[in-house]
């Protein structure tokens, strides 16, 4: 199957409005056409600066904007950042991703998030941040250092963007992501659904990944966890079976890319999330937390796991045990 990067609205639309059933059939089955059955990719996320943020995002319990009571912390020291790292990578996680609550990090955060990155890579884990807003010089110094995806969600469509977020726009989003596409680092971009948005949007959301010059290769589908003190605490609760729609439809329109379940997988249950891998999600975070809102927890997921028939992709070895394999053979 050829990755098309044309998608027109239209057709999205025809995919997603087709009978339940019918689509999550058909994206099980690109799915197996791209990537092993039944295994599914493990990132683990952890929050190196938490709260206090200057952006309005009217979901996020991190802006300094809403009284979320959430409890602002400093940025963490590098050594807890690596015990963190080596501990995710004995629990089964291949990737870890770092997350700081910035607009964008300033210069005198650069050799703290550098060093850190170097360091994650060198246990043999694939190197994920999350920073906000990036220069073209501050992707090249990441990529440099071994970051290998950078995480920038567009979170909703172009059209219902401005009701979410005023301190940033979709094109600041996108501007970001060009410069980790030149600096040649892997695009981590999805977005939320259950914002208040209308299935209009959430197809808007997908067009906008889908004709980008390279599909984003880790698509975060997020499932809004309401939290109290923010714009969107009361908003409606979205029908799970639109998100596995969104999913199966993103599974379809970007075959290669992994489609991962993050925020909001918590309050699913079993049989949910079972189906949301049976839409094409491969991909998903592990750990008790994601920056600051509750999820399953490791012990969760290895039973559910085991229950469904699932491994988790391999972790690749150390640079510190490839240096002891190679002094052994
Ligand atoms: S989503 Fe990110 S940028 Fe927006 S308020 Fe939260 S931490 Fe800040």
């Amino acid at each position: 199957m050829t990755v098309r990067n044309d998608w027109t609205r239209d057709e999205i639309q025809a995919l997603y409005d087709q009978p339940f059933l019918d689509l999550v059939f058909e994206a099980q089955g690109v799915h197996r056409q791209h990537f092993q059955a039944n295994t599914i990719q493990v990132s683990t996320l952890l929050s190196i600066k938490t709260g206090k943020c200057p952006e309005d995002c009217k979901y996020c319990s991190q802006s300094a904007r809403y009284d979320s009571k959430l409890e602002a912390e400093k940025r963490i020291a590098v050594d807890k950042v690596i015990r963190e790292a080596l501990s995710a990578k004995e629990s089964g996680s291949s990737r870890f991703c770092m997350g700081a609550a910035w607009r964008n990090p300033h210069e005198r955060d650069m050799p703290y998030v550098l060093e850190m990155v170097r360091e994650v890579k060198a246990l043999g884990l694939e190197t994920c941040m999350t920073l906000g807003m990036l220069n073209q010089s501050q992707a090249e110094r990441l990529k440099d250092a071994g970051l290998d995806y950078y995480n920038h969600n567009l979170d909703t469509s172009r059209e219902y963007y401005s009701h979410i977020i005023s301190t940033r726009t979709f094109d600041d989003r996108l501007d970001t992501l060009d410069h980790v596409r030149q600096a040649g680092m892997k695009v981590c971009s999805g977005g939320i659904v259950g914002l208040g948005e209308s299935r209009n949007d959430r197809i808007g959301l997908l067009h906008e990944l889908a004709t980008m010059p390279v599909h984003p290769e880790s698509v975060p589908i997020n499932m809004l966890v309401p939290i109290e003190g923010t714009p969107l605490a009361d908003v409606e609760k979205l029908e799970v079976t639109e998100w596995i729609r969104t999913i199966a439809v993103a599974r379809i329109i970007m075959p290669h890319s992994y489609i991962r379940l993050s925020a909001g997988r918590e309050s699913l249950s079993d049989s949910d999330q079972a189906l949301a891998f049976m839409a094409g999600a491969n991909s998903l975070f592990s750990g008790e937390k994601l920056l600051t809102t509750p999820n399953a927890g490791e012990g969760k997921d290895q039973l559910l796991f085991a229950k469904l028939g699932l491994t988790a992709e391999k972790p690749k070895p150390s640079i510190a045990e490839l240096t002891v394999d190679a002094m052994s053979a």
